[in-house]
């Protein structure tokens, strides 16, 4: 019998493949892998198809009533490594990624009542299972007495070229210089917002992924994850 359940705390700056290192490590462990970012992306699309933002100007009234409106939900495919996000039972996996919403997303997640919300969420659905998180709070607020807590970051630039080459595929009109700035806007809010700003947690391990390509950076991360464990004798395998 397990005492309880493991839980691995993966932040990081935007853009560093925080969530492709998650769901690769999932898989292997046969965790949970939940993605924190998702669900303020769902908020947000949530946000912009209500009319309660335009032009960075939130109606917080109006969010705030709504909020208990928003179902976000994932499907977890373990043998694929594959999550889709659902927002009200429809599939929102691809439309949260656009140019749009990153743009819009980290005005809506300073805001005290979602983060509130969203962390309720993220514990609830941490409870019974062992886990695997991403996004930029969770050594520091959402669990931060994770068992392992890692803190992704890399060059700005490798970053914003990382997510230009996944947005292409879908969009031929993605602008380069666009993608970069969104970047480094976000990690500016994200850092210096008064709500949960994004920080390397106490304990938590630095991973540089710059010249690491993502074979790397993921066995870097699981050997430390599967050495720990069995030193605990926490036979998860
Ligand atoms: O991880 P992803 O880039 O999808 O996250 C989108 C945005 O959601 C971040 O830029 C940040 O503003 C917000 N976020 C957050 N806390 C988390 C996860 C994401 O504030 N735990």
């Amino acid at each position: 019998m397990k005492n309880k359940n493991i839980i691995v705390a993966i932040d990081g700056h935007s853009s560093t493949g925080k969530s492709t290192l998650a769901k690769k490590i999932a898989k292997k462990l046969n965790f949970i892998y939940i993605d924190t970012g998702a669900m303020y992306r769902c908020v947000t699309l949530f946000a912009i198809n209500n009319d309660f933002i335009k032009n960075f100007e939130i109606d917080e009234e109006n969010l705030k009533k709504n909020l208990k409106n928003i179902v976000i939900s994932f499907f977890w495919d373990k043998e694929k490594g594959e999550s889709l996000t659902f927002l009200n039972k429809k599939n929102v996996e691809k439309e949260i990624r656009n140019l749009n919403i990153s743009e819009n997303v980290s005005y809506i997640s300073k805001l005290k009542f979602v983060r509130e919300r969203l962390v309720f969420l993220q514990r609830e659905m941490s409870k019974k299972q062992d886990v695997i998180l991403d996004g930029r709070d969770i050594g520091t607020v959402v669990f931060p007495n994770a068992d392992f807590k890692f803190f992704i970051t890399a060059d700005e630039k490798i970053r914003a070229k990382r997510r230009y080459d996944e947005l292409i595929i879908n969009d031929k009109n993605v602008n380069f210089q666009e993608v970069l700035k969104n970047v480094i806007e976000r990690d500016f809010i994200d850092e210096n917002r008064k709500e949960s700003p994004l920080k390397k947690a106490k304990n938590s391990i630095i991973v540089n992924n710059s010249k690491l390509s993502i074979e790397e950076s993921y066995n870097f991360v699981l050997n430390i994850i599967i050495n720990n464990l069995k030193n605990e004798k926490k036979n998860h395998f």
